[in-house]
């Protein structure tokens, strides 16, 4: 098939250059905190069955532990209560887990405030520059974010007020669910709602908005300074958890060079 074989020959020739997005998965993985009464996500975690010893001579192997949205994940719509009915993760069509992807960057505002919020004239300015958002397609936002994910304290950004996390606000999590056709919204951070989102009216409204309109989220993306504005194919690959409400996932992206 024509179209496979050029794939192909894009990545032999380095035409096409595939980016990881994704973080690496182990013990010091930074998760989510919420607060009290709120109960929380285990993180990750690897026990030994045998490791070429006694209890298995010629191989190794582990027994994993994990939240389902833990490290780099993806937010299926029954995650939140709006979209309770919606999609489990295990639910998700194939066919949508290799989609386009837009880049919107805002990595030097959220170095100079880091509680910054995307707002529909981001939106709008990135529209004006690069054409409409492309039906279908992962938002993916750049905050910079990624380069604090080996810290959880430096990544989690808390101080006696809370989280200070970049995120989007209400008015714009509520355009992107109804007024748009993306696939869903991808970020650097922990969630895809800003560390201050629990005071937002209604609170996490990327969560509220996006999963309720039964769009996707991914999360702790990395390297997105690597891709352009437009163009990019990614494939991002979660669990088939029955029932679940999300998973770690594999993301990768497809970058013409
Ligand atoms: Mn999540």
């Amino acid at each position: 098939m024509t179209a496979l074989n050029d794939l192909l020959a894009g990545l032999a020739t380095g035409a096409v250059e595939i980016v990881d997005l994704t973080s690496p998965l182990s013990a010091s993985t930074p998760i989510l905190q919420l607060p009290p009464p709120f109960a929380n996500t285990r993180g990750f975690s690897l026990t030994e069955i045998s490791r070429y010893d006694d209890r298995g001579p010629a191989w190794y192997w582990n027994n994993i532990s994990t939240g389902e949205h833990v490290g780099t994940h993806f937010d299926a719509p029954n995650h939140w209560v709006s979209g309770r009915d919606g999609l489990d993760i295990s639910q998700v069509p194939p066919r949508q887990l290799v989609a386009p992807a837009v880049v919107i960057d805002r990595s030097a505002e959220c170095a100079a405030n880091p509680d910054y919020l995307l707002e529909i004239d981001d939106l709008r300015a990135w529209e004006a520059e690069h054409g409409p958002l492309p039906e279908g397609a992962w938002l993916l936002y750049r905050t910079g974010w990624d380069v604090r994910s080996g810290d959880q304290a430096d990544f989690l950004n808390a101080d006696e007020t809370g989280p200070h996390t970049p995120g989007v606000s209400a008015e714009c999590a509520r355009y992107l669910a109804e007024e748009t056709s993306i696939l869903g919204m991808g970020t650097e951070t922990v969630g895809t709602d800003a560390g201050a989102a629990h005071s937002f009216d209604p609170p996490f409204p990327c969560h509220s908005f996006l999963l309720g309109a039964g769009k996707y989220g991914l999360t702790q993306l990395q390297n997105l300074a690597s891709l352009p504005p437009t163009g990019a194919v990614v494939i991002a690959a979660p669990l088939p958890i029955v029932g679940g409400s999300g998973s770690p996932a594999r993301v990768l992206a497809l970058v013409p060079r």
